[in-house]
């Protein structure tokens, strides 16, 4: 259905409210005034619609918000025998274009909100209009099933007795009523009926019966039918197509009576017809509605289920194959360009798709967001599939125009293939969805093959993200610390708290395993506040053992920080209680943060660590030089330690040092200095390292030359031994 031209649309808003909502039931009348079948004009649609318009604009504005209103306004439409399906969609196209825009309140609000309480009014609206049709349609089988039963006897009684009196119901019964002798020839039939089949009447009086066949007809119809006029059955019923004279097809519920004389021998057969075309055509609308997307009008994730259910339970060893599609950066698109623009991409993307998989037994479909699949089935997806994927990839390559500019778009595939009735849909979509991953991890724009040992490693990460929260409860996790030592003299500065996870079936777990995790899930905000009790509480112990003092001053504790934790709330008061708790002081503190977390970073994420530092807690820059921060920024950011990747000493290890590596750490040595913050040295694994890394000024150094990470009492032997000795041998 079309929209009213957008003129209507735009043209200059009515200053009066009412004149507003006038203008919409306008809009509206003429969206649906050709496809109504009453016998009102248009202005009269009109005013029947204006009260409807109130209604609306009412149930739009009231709050609470409550969306029943609309469903009345559904039903409203049936009433006014606007039942055709094309109603529907011009009302919620109207609604959906119109409604917020002439019949919003004037106070400015949220108008995402209102966008949403628009689209919850559409679809009350559209299931008010499918109740009242189911009902109005129930009410008509009941009036007809009434009738039927009259016609029936009055049938007979007219065979019998009265001709006139069966004249009358026969003529005047609103549903289709024809009479067949029991060779099947037709002898009469009523108006209703010829106005059905299109009003010929040549074209069905004088007709055989079996003529009437239908190729959706099942194979019921036609042995019933001999039954019924062998005399071995009385009526039947059945819903039936028709072709009409023009070739258009007409859908009846159909009920076929035997009609015998007084001795009871068969004599005539009577037909009770009730056209069903329109609901059928509003069944199939609204089961296309269901299954495809509103967007791309792409078959949607609920077809694509049916469709590879099917292909998985197919018999005789067929074959399906699976394109799982993610765009790459799509979200960058939709930030940066707005939703309106990222809708027409998607929308291109989805024709671009459709030009893919053509072949009989392929079908794209949409998932939601920027997520697509392609289904092939047949004996020889092994290839097919991979084809597929090839072809999706090369027709994203080719730029979209949008918003004046050429956008690239590109995606990633995951592939599954394999033959049919091993794998339920679910497993194939996250074997899919795995894949698809793993193209994305390698880069993008590619396809990679499901395997089976990929899977494993995936769904054991999917695996540990479940059990993360249980893990914390029952205290599988453990801190192992590593010395920092100062670099002038070898003596203890502190160690950094570095976490394990002891699981119960896989032994323990290095963070790089589950830190990730955890910081998809959020579970970091509890278990990164575990460690810095825990760890912070350690500190304090090594203090009270010792006298509070290392060699170098009082021994200090590094605890990492994610981004999750930086931008979580409580994360000042939750340090602040810590400290408190324990009594270390704050200058004994140092978090680390990694310079990636805070690029880009704006005053409201950095003020938090303002405070912290405020109150004496050190910052520390971890991994620096490993994103590409501004040297410049530095200055803006409230850290006092800048923690040098371990790349950058790499090419220390052994003399002669990479005279590009001393350059480089030289250069931010200085830059430090100069900005007043300690250099700390990660990954020393050897003396001629440690050597050179003082000479270039370095502060403090971490590493295996000095210690691995390790059990928190090991800690005392390195610092009571003032140990410049490593505890353990270079290199593993
Ligand atoms: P990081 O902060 O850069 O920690 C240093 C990592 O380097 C540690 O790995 C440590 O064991 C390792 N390492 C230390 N010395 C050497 C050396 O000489 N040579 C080599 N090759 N490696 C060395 P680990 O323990 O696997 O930690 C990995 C990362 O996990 C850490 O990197 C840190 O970013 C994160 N992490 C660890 N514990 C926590 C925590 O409690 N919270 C958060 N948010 N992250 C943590
Ligand atoms: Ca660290
Ligand atoms: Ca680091």
């Amino acid at each position: 259905m079309r929209l009213p031209a957008q003129a209507e649309g735009t043209a200059a808003l009515p200053a009066d409210p009412e004149d507003r909502i006038g203008r919409f039931a306008r809009i509206w009348s003429r969206a649906i005034f050709p496809v109504t079948a009453t016998s009102l004009n248009r202005q009269e649609l009109e005013d029947r619609l204006l009260p409807l318009a109130h209604v609306l604009t009412e149930a739009l504005r009231t709050r609470p918000f409550d969306a029943l209103p609309a469903q009345q306004v559904g039903a409203a439409l049936v009433g006014m025998h606007c039942t055709d399906p094309e109603v529907l969609s011009g009302t919620l196209g109207v609604v959906e274009s119109y409604l917020v825009l002439y019949c919003a309140a004037d106070a400015p609000e949220d108008p995402e909100d209102c966008r949403a309480r628009c689209a919850r009014l559409q679809h009350a609206l559209a299931a008010g209009f499918a109740r009242a049709l189911r009902e109005r349609t129930l009410s008509e089988q009941e009036a007809i099933a009434r009738s039927a039963l009259t016609a029936r006897t009055d049938a007979q009684a007219a065979l019998h007795a009265s001709e006139e009196r069966f004249r009358a119901v026969f003529e005047g019964a609103a549903i289709g009523i024809g009479i067949a002798d029991l060779q099947g020839n037709v002898l009469e039939v009523n108006e209703a009926l010829l106005r059905m089949f299109g009003g010929m009447e040549g074209h069905v009086r004088g007709r055989n019966v079996a003529e009437w066949s239908h190729p959706e007809d099942t194979p019921n119809v036609w042995n019933m039918y001999e039954e019924l006029v062998r005399g071995e059955r009385e009526h039947y019923r059945v819903e039936k197509p028709y072709y009409r004279h023009d070739g258009t097809v007409l859908w009846t519920n159909l009920t076929v009576s035997l009609l015998r004389d007084a001795e009871g021998v068969p004599q005539y057969q009577l037909a009770l017809m009730e056209d069903t075309t329109e609901r059928r055509l509003l069944n199939l609308r609204l089961r296309y509605e269901a299954t495809h997307d509103a967007l791309t009008g792409l078959p949607n994730r609920t077809l694509f289920f049916e469709r590879l259910e099917k292909a998985l339970t197919a018999k005789d060893g067929t074959r399906f194959g699976l394109c799982y599609l993610d765009l790459d950066g799509f979200k960058a698109v939709n930030d940066s360009l707005g939703h309106s623009a990222g809708d027409r991409l998607l929308v291109e993307v989805a024709d671009r798709l459709q030009t893919c998989a053509t072949a009989a037994g392929e079908m794209v479909a949409r998932l939601g967001g920027d997520e697509f699949v392609a289904l092939t089935t047949g004996p020889d997806t092994e290839e097919e599939v991979t084809d597929l994927a090839v072809r999706i990839l090369t027709a994203l390559s080719a730029p979209i125009r949008l918003e004046g500019r050429e956008l690239t778009v590109r995606g990633s595939i995951g592939i599954v293939e394999g033959p049919a009735g091993e794998r339920t849909p679910a497993e194939v979509l996250r074997s899919a969805d795995i894949t698809m991953y793993r193209a994305k991890g390698a880069g993008g724009n590619r396809f990679e093959i499901a395997d089976a040992e990929a899977d494993a490693r995936a769904i054991t990460r999917h695996g540990l993200t479940t059990a993360l929260p249980a893990a914390l409860e029952r205290g599988e996790f453990f801190i192992e610390y590593q010395p920092l030592v100062h670099l002038h003299d070898g003596s203890v500065h502190g160690a950094e708290a570095l976490v394990r996870w002891s699981h119960p079936q896989y032994g323990v777990l290095g963070p790089d395993r589950f830190i990730p995790l955890a910081e998809r899930t959020g579970l970091i905000v509890p278990l990164g506040r575990w460690v810095l009790e825990e760890s912070v509480r350690q500190a304090r112990n090594w203090q009270h053992e010792h006298g509070g003092r290392a060699a170098g001053g009082p021994l200090r504790i590094n605890v990492n920080l994610s981004p999750t934790q930086l931008a979580h709330p409580g994360l000042v008061a939750d340090t602040v209680k810590v400290l408190e708790s324990s009594g270390l002081e704050p200058g004994a503190l140092c978090l680390e943060v990694t310079e990636s977390a805070l690029i880009g970073a704006d005053d409201e994420l950095l003020e938090p660590l303002r405070r912290l530092a405020d109150l004496g807690v050190d910052i520390a820059l971890d991994d620096f030089g490993t994103g590409y921060s501004n040297l410049a920024n530095l200055r803006r950011l409230p850290v006092s330690v800048l923690k040098l990747d371990r790349s950058f000493t790499q090419g220390m290890q052994h003399l002669p040092a990479d005279p590009v590596d001393v350059k480089i750490v030289e250069g931010i040595v200085a830059l430090a200095h100069s900005l007043e913050l300690a250099v700390t040295v990660e990954g020393v694994e050897t003396g001629a390292q440690a050597a050179q890394l003082r000479e270039l000024g370095c502060d403090t150094a971490q590493g295996w030359y000095y210690a691995r990470p390790g059990s928190p009492d090991r800690i005392h032997a390195l610092s009571l031994a003032d140990a410049v000795t490593p505890v353990v041998p270079a290199g593993r």
